[in-house]
């Protein structure tokens, strides 16, 4: 038997997979073109990086690492209890909110079941649900955001779950709470409905998503959430549903014991308590939405307006040759081609002054491209 027929003996769904692509690591970028002044602003991660508190707590967790981290999370679900007036019980901790969205997929789905979700929503949708063999029902998005209205109409008796990412990840699209509310309320009780706020803490206040108070009258409702945006932790892959008790001891049944490790474990907790850091990065998000939007402005270049730690510009021509030239220049950005949106590049917000080295990288490709 020669090594390519193995595929064959991979289930359907993953024969035809097309893994996920992430942004280039910096050191990537170093090792191939010998570059040291890198700067990265590829993966909606926290340019100021992680907080004191959840250093600390790492470096104090240290002498305890040959012993399993603790399976249940106790700590840290009872801080996230708290801060959010739910039970312990109805809080699930994942490697990252990555592995929530693989767990609802493994717990909920079969060959048989369909799946909802917008046209350039988040990429980990299609991946889980193709993953486990489901059928992805893909709705045209409108002004690059969900159509929760065409969402409702695709729901058939074959759907069993709806992913909504809120704000949406490429497009940093917000959707009103008002229409997120009567689509989730409208749902058949047959349908599971994900609603990820992976970006949630950088909503700005006065468009603020209560929905944490909508678990209590829609047992189907999940909300995921993570620590590596706003709380700068990515590296250490740990995030969080908040659901009904009865949707977390599904998840529970097909987690691993020890889904996440040690170090994570403290330092969300800890980071949970640094709200000086926390608000300092939705400060650093504001002002470099700003500063990068005005200098879109400044090149006469369009965006989509972002709710989010990012921003998708226009660039009304091909983006791959662009993100290739910001390369040449040490800046690292995301191409979203794979996204249907082949002229755009998104952006995350970073320091001031890595936000400027960017605009002046983006204007001198620009003008030789
Ligand atoms: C980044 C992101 C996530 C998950 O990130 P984790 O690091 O796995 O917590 C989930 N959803 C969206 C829309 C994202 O952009």
């Amino acid at each position: 038997m020669s090594n390519e027929n193995i595929y064959r003996l991979a289930v359907a769904g993953v024969q035809q997979l097309i893994p996920y692509k992430a942004g280039k690591p910096i050191e990537e970028l170093e090792r191939e073109l010998g570059l040291t002044q890198i700067i990265k602003l590829a993966s909606n991660e926290n340019p100021l990086g992680p907080g004191k508190k959840a250093l600390a707590a790492i470096q104090a967790a240290l002498p305890e690492l040959a012993l399993y981290p603790d399976g249940s999370g106790f700590h840290l679900k009872q801080a996230l209890a708290k801060k959010y007036a739910l039970d312990a019980a109805q809080i699930t901790l994942g490697n990252g909110s990555n592995e929530i969205l693989e767990l609802v997929a493994r717990a909920f789905l079969t060959p048989a079941c369909e799946v909802v979700f917008s046209q350039h929503a988040f990429a980990v949708y299609p991946l889980v649900t193709q993953a486990v063999g489901a059928v992805a029902v893909v709705v045209p998005a409108i002004g690059y955001g969900h159509d929760l209205t065409a969402m409702a109409q695709a729901i058939t008796a074959n759907t069993r779950l709806v992913f909504i990412a809120n704000p949406n990840n490429p497009t940093g699209t917000l959707l009103a709470q008002a229409d997120l509310e009567q689509f989730i309320g409208a749902l058949p009780n047959t349908v599971v409905c994900v609603l990820d706020e992976a970006y949630f803490e950088f909503v700005s206040q006065d468009a603020v998503v209560n929905s944490i108070d909508w678990l209590e009258k829609y047992p189907n409702l999940i909300i995921t959430r993570t620590f590596s945006k706003a709380y700068g932790l990515a590296g250490l892959r740990v995030g969080y549903s908040l659901s009904s008790a009865e949707i977390a001891d599904i998840l529970n049944r097909v987690r691993q014991p020890f889904n996440n490790n040690a170090l994570a474990l403290v330092a969300a907790e800890a980071a949970l308590t640094d709200d000086k850091h926390l608000q300092r990065t939705i400060a650093n998000n504001t002002q470099g939405m700003q500063q990068l939007t005005d200098g879109f402005k400044a090149l006469g270049l369009e965006w989509i307006p972002s709710a989010g730690n990012f921003v998708a510009v226009d660039l009304k021509r091909a983006g791959l040759p662009v993100y290739e030239a910001l390369l040449r220049k040490g800046v690292i950005v995301r191409p979203v081609a794979n996204y249907e949106m082949p002229e755009f590049l998104r952006i995350s917000i970073g320091t001031p002054t890595e936000n400027q080295l960017f605009l002046q990288a983006l204007s001198d490709t620009l003008a030789n491209v």
